[in-house]
């Protein structure tokens, strides 16, 4: 357990994201321990586990540019390839001023873990920049993305690495990688990066596509333990790309969805947030801030009656300190590394069931999966052909791991990591040491 504080390249601290303190790991000290956990189901593979415990890959950039007030920033980069052992590298880029190589170390082992559990055929990468995007004009936040795309060009590609959208970045940020690595390579490549925009050989549904699978994958584990999603509550936290399209297709299907927080406010109305108006009045302000309903403390979301909680944000949010004051029955993780593994056991003591990030948010990837084959194919689906996909990948994906967590006696995180590990960890072993 380390305490340190997260330093940059030239060993100067920084802030610390809130989730790292003294009392806890941070990202990837929250993944090795998933990894330890599922280590004694592997059987023979566990020979190989140490594979799963580095990152094959970290390449860290520079990215200077140049301010429209004229003066030069620098801003540290990274992309990180976690393994590459099932296909090449798939992962978001994040912009976000807490990022740092050991969270997108962690968010590419996540990444790794959830391509092998919902089998699509790729290995795990992850990419981000240190940076408060909102603190950017349109024309520096372009130099930025390109000059970062310039740097980490020697190892992504259609076969190489594909990045795609996360935390503050979107299909805009991804048609200028796309430029970038096309002007570079002297030819036009859809397919390097996927979250483009559709008329740039991107794909219809990949915008919903996460937050469609965490309804997906929600609705599935609702059902197994029995909660009707009609007149059912839903708390969510984070009104980006993920959470506000999750809360619209529960409120469509019949829940309601009583309590939303972002990274300004929260807000909570027991009869029902009206999440349609909502979405708009965020996509204008940027922020739920303003909008109708009761204004919680931030620490009172984790309190709110609930029957389903969608952390839709970033990780490290549901800790052993708030574990205990949740109130839901089921717990969608629609971030990456929402829940701490001591909040893990004690959501699990509790009763609390977690459809967890791997599987619930890997709607995103498979739609961008998607994508990249209709890139190669040059042939693109209809958006009832997308869908019809990704919901059966999703509910497949999930029945089987529910069905190990039930033989294992396992939660559905340590069923997820023994389906996904024994793909990468078989594939490994398969491949063998080269030379
Ligand atoms: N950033 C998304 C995730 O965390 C999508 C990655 C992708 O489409 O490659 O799963």
């Amino acid at each position: 357990m380390s305490s340190a504080a997260p330093t940059n390249i030239a060993g100067q601290k920084h802030a610390l994201p809130s989730y790292l303190n003294a009392d806890n790991l941070g990202p990837w000290g929250i993944y090795l321990q998933q990894v330890d956990r599922v280590t004694p189901y592997l059987g023979s593979l566990a020979r190989w586990v140490e594979t799963l415990k580095r990152p094959k890959r970290a390449l860290v950039v520079d990215v200077p540019i140049e301010l429209d007030n004229g003066t030069i920033a620098h801003f540290e980069g990274y992309r990180v390839q976690h393994n590459l052992s099932r296909g090449p590298g798939k992962g978001g880029v994040r912009f976000h001023q807490d990022v740092t190589l050991s969270e997108v170390m962690a968010l590419s082992a996540w990444m790794s873990v959830k391509n092998a559990a919902v089998n699509v055929p790729y290995g795990g990468a992850k990419g981000g920049i240190r940076v408060d995007p909102r603190t950017l004009s349109h024309a520096e936040l372009e130099r930025l993305t390109r000059r970062y795309t310039s740097e980490i060009n020697i190892i992504i590609g259609p076969s190489k690495d594909i990045p795609a959208p996360d935390v503050n970045t979107n299909a805009q940020v991804m048609a200028w990688m796309m430029d970038t690595y096309s002007m570079n390579s002297g030819s036009t490549s859809t397919g390097v990066v996927t979250g483009k925009p559709i008329s740039l050989g991107g794909s219809l549904g990949r915008h919903e596509a996460t937050g469609r699978g965490v309804f997906v994958v929600g609705s599935e584990a609702a059902r197994n333990i029995g909660l009707d999603i009609k007149g059912a509550s839903v708390a969510v936290q984070g009104f980006g790309n993920v959470g506000a399209v999750a809360a619209k297709l529960f409120h469509e299907a019949g829940a309601k969805v009583v309590a939303v927080q972002d990274h300004r406010t929260t807000l909570f109305d027991p009869a029902g947030l009206d999440v349609a108006a909502m979405m708009e009045y965020a996509a204008h302000s940027g922020t739920i801030e303003g909008f109708r309903g009761e204004v919680l403390r931030t620490e009172q979301f984790w309190e709110v009656d609930c029957d389903i909680l969608i952390p839709a944000a970033l990780e490290g949010q549901i800790t052993a300190r708030n574990a205990p004051l949740i109130k839901a029955r089921l717990v969608i993780e629609g971030a990456n590394g929402p829940t701490t593994p001591e909040a893990d056991d004690i959501l699990r003591e509790r009763n609390i069931l977690v459809a967890p990030d791997v599987i619930a948010n890997a709607g995103g990837v498979t739609v961008s999966y998607f994508e990249w084959v209709q890139d190669f194919s040059s042939f693109f689906w209809t958006e009832e052909e997308i869908n019809q996909r990704l919901v059966r990948i999703m509910q497949e994906a999930f029945r089987a791991i529910w069905q190990v967590a039930q033989d294992n006696k396992v939660t559905l995180r340590t069923a997820a990591f023994i389906v996904a590990c024994s793909r990468i960890l078989q594939a490994r072993e398969m491949r063998g040491l080269y030379p």
